[in-house]
């Protein structure tokens, strides 16, 4: 078996009164992500390390948000589309590590029902799944949220 590692990143603005996604789930909060698709920071820095670990282009070469399809899309879609081309290439997933740095809302009230959709989503363990919500603490004062994530697939040859 060999291996591959990957690392994603993402940044959204909060935008009043949008629906706020985390990892595929609706989150109850006054705003939301502003983006051309739902926002969603944490499957979208997913989808990213995924596409690079495997030498895929990266979410936004893929997904352009001048086109109309993926205009307040779920990002579920690019996800499960990063997935398809991973497992065409051989590769599974061992582990995810996702780090959300926000000041509000809190996320741990959330993080179990986020690690069961991504399981779902992404025919993971819940085990090879790691989340952890991180407050600012003065870093990057301004009103959005942003996300790292790094995975590590295997390679069965
Ligand atoms: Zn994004």
């Amino acid at each position: 078996m060999f291996l591959r590692i990957g690392l994603g990143f993402d940044s959204h603005e909060f935008e009043e009164g949008k629906p706020l996604y985390l990892g595929g789930v609706l989150i109850e909060h006054t705003a939301g992500f502003k983006g051309h698709s739902d926002g969603d920071i944490l499957l979208h820095a997913i989808t990213d390390a995924l596409l690079s670990a495997i030498g895929e282009p990266d979410i936004g070469e893929l997904f352009p948000d001048r086109d109309e399809r993926w205009k307040n899309a779920s990002s579920e879609v690019f996800l499960k589309e990063a997935l398809r081309r991973m497992r065409n290439k051989g590769f599974s997933i061992i582990n995810l590590d996702c780090v959300l740095v926000m000041d509000d809302p809190k996320i741990s009230p959330y993080k179990n029902i986020i690690v069961d959709n991504l399981s779902r989503i992404m025919h993971v363990d819940k085990t090879a799944i790691s989340i952890k919500g991180k407050r600012r603490e003065g870093f990057c004062k301004d009103k959005g949220a942003v996300c790292y994530c790094v995975i590590l697939l295997g390679h069965e040859s």
